[in-house]
C-alpha cells in the first residue's frame, strides 16, 4: 500500500537561504490542500526533500487530485514505505510491489536504481541493484531488464526505512504561493481573468481580487458567478479576498458626460485607479488583467496605452500574447471554462457605444475625463467606502 508521497520540485533559483523559504512555503501550501481530503496527512521535510506520509485508511484520488493543485509542485511519486529493511525482506517487499503495479500479462522493462543514504547499510548501491534486480528477474519472469529506456524505473531508497516507488505523477509546477508576494486581481465574469490570476498565482503570487458590478443592470445571479470563478481560481492560490465594488454611479456619470465611443476606455481607466486603491490597502505589489493585445477595442495597442497611463503599480497581463483559443484551453484545463461562459450579463457589456474607438488618443481621452472633475472624486470615494469584501477559499 502507498503510505507516503515524496514531493519533486524544481530547484532552480532555490539555492541557499530562498530554498528553505521555498520548502517551507510548500510545506504550508501541501498542508492546506489537503485539509480538505479524507485520511490522516503528515507533511514532513527530511534531508532536503518533501514528504506527506499517511496513516491507515485514506482517499488516494482525492490525495492526488489535491497535490495536484499545489504550485511548486514538479511530481508526486506514491511511495511504499518497508520497515523491516533485512535484505531478504526487501527483495520480496520489491516483488511484490512489482506485481501490484506491474501485473503479469504483459512485457515490461525495468532497471532496478537503489540509493543508499544510509551508509551503514552491508550492501552498496552496485550491490544492491544488482541483488534487486536479480530478484525481480526471478520474482517476476514477466519483467525484462533495459537499463537505458525501462517501462520502470524501481527506485529504492535505503535510509532508516526503506522507500519503494517507480511513479511520478506530474504536478503544476510554477512556484509556492506566498513566495511571491500579493497581486490584486481585476476579475470579471469572462474566461480571460481567471486564468489570468491562475497564471500569475502560479509563479507564487498570492492573489486579492476585485470585481466592478452595477446594479440593478448586473444581477446578483452575475455576482455570484464572479464569486464562484473566485472560488475555483482559490483552489489552486489559496484564499482570495474579494472586494466587490458598486460601479453603477461612475458608469452612469461617465455614461451622462463623456463621448459614448470612448465610455469603455474611460471606464476601464476608472476600474485599474480603482483597484489601486484596493491594491494599496492590502498590500498588493501588481495588478493583474485579463487582457490580450487586439482581443476588443479595449485592448488594442493604442487603448492598451490609454489604460496603463493611469497605472502606477505594475500591471501583470500574463495574457497578453495568447489566441483566444489558447486562453480557453488553460480555462478547460483549470475548471473555470464551463462557468465562465454562463451567459449573465457583465457590467461592461450594458453600457457599451455601438463603435468605441479602437485607436484612442491619451490627451483625448484625458481631455474627456475632464468633464467629470466635479463629480468622481466623490463618487470613486464612495465607490470604495461601500465595497463589499467577501472572503472566498
Ligand atoms: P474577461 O473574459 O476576463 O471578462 P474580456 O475579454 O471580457 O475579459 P474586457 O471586458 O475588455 O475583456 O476586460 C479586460 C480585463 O479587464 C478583464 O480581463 C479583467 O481583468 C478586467 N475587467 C473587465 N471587466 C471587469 C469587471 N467588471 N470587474 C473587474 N475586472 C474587470
Ligand atoms: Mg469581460
Amino acid at each position: 500500500m502507498v503510505q507516503a508521497f515524496l514531493i519533486k520540485y524544481a530547484e532552480i533559483g532555490i539555492k541557499g537561504k530562498n530554498r528553505y523559504l521555498f520548502e517551507n512555503t510548500l510545506v504550508r501550501q501541501i498542508t492546506r490542500a489537503l485539509r480538505e481530503v479524507d485520511g490522516e496527512f503528515r507533511v514532513s521535510k527530511e534531508m532536503g526533500r518533501i514528504y506527506v506520509h499517511m496513516d491507515g485508511e485514506y482517499d488516494y484520488d482525492g490525495a492526488v487530485e489535491a497535490l495536484q493543485t499545489v504550485f511548486g509542485i514538479s511530481g508526486i511519486c506514491p511511495v511504499v514505505i518497508v520497515e523491516n529493511i533485512e535484505l531478504d525482506n526487501v527483495k520480496k517487499e520489491l516483488v511484490s510491489y512489482v506485481k501490484q503495479n506491474y501485473p503479469e500479462g504483459k512485457e515490461y522493462t525495468f532497471k532496478v536504481f537503489a540509493r543508499r543514504p544510509n551508509k551503514k547499510y552491508p550492501l552498496d548501491s552496485m550491490e544492491l541493484n544488482a541483488t534487486l534486480g536479480e530478484a525481480v528477474l526471478y520474482g517476476c519472469p514477466w519483467m525484462k531488464v533495459d537499463v537505458h529506456h525501462p517501462d520502470a524505473i524501481l527506485t529504492v531508497e535505503v535510509r532508516d526505512l526503506v522507500y519503494i516507488y517507480s511513479v511520478e505523477i506530474p504536478g503544476p509546477g510554477g512556484m509556492p504561493v506566498g513566495s511571491n508576494g500579493s497581486a490584486m486581481l481585476l476579475l470579471s465574469g469572462g474566461i480571460d481573468s481567471p486564468v489570468a490570476g491562475y497564471m500569475i498565482s502560479k509563479r507564487g503570487v498570492q492573489l486579492d481580487a476585485v470585481y466592478f458590478h452595477a446594479p440593478p443592470y448586473t444581477s446578483e445571479r452575475a455576482k455570484q458567478k464572479v464569486v464562484d470563478l473566485a472560488k475555483i481560481v482559490s483552489r489552486y492560490s489559496g484564499q482570495i479576498r474579494l472586494h466587490v465594488v458598486n460601479f453603477t454611479d461612475i458608469q452612469l456619470a461617465i455614461y451622462e458626460k463623456c463621448p459614448h465611443e470612448e465610455l469603455t476606455i474611460i471606464m476601464r481607466r476608472y476600474m485599474m485607479r480603482i483597484a489601486e486603491k484596493f491594491a494599496e490597502r492590502d498590500g498588493s505589489l501588481a495588478l493583474i488583467t485579463g487582457e490580450s493585445i487586439g482581443q476588443v477595442a479595449s485592448q488594442t495597442a493604442q487603448s492598451l496605452l490609454c489604460t496603463n497611463a493611469v497605472c502606477t503599480l505594475p500591471v501583470y497581463r500574463p495574457l497578453i500574447g495568447f489566441d483566444k483559443q489558447e486562453i480557453v484551453d488553460v480555462s478547460v484545463k483549470i475548471g473555470s471554462y464551463d462557468t465562465s461562459i454562463l451567459p449573465f450579463e457583465d457590467c461592461c457589456t450594458i453600457f457599451v457605444a455601438k463603435h468605441p474607438v479602437t485607436h484612442p488618443i491619451l490627451k483625448v481621452i484625458e481631455r474627456s475625463e475632464h468633464k467629470l472633475d466635479d463629480v468622481i472624486d466623490a463618487l470613486v470615494q464612495e465607490a470604495v467606502d461601500t465595497a463589499e469584501t467577501i472572503i472566498v477559499e
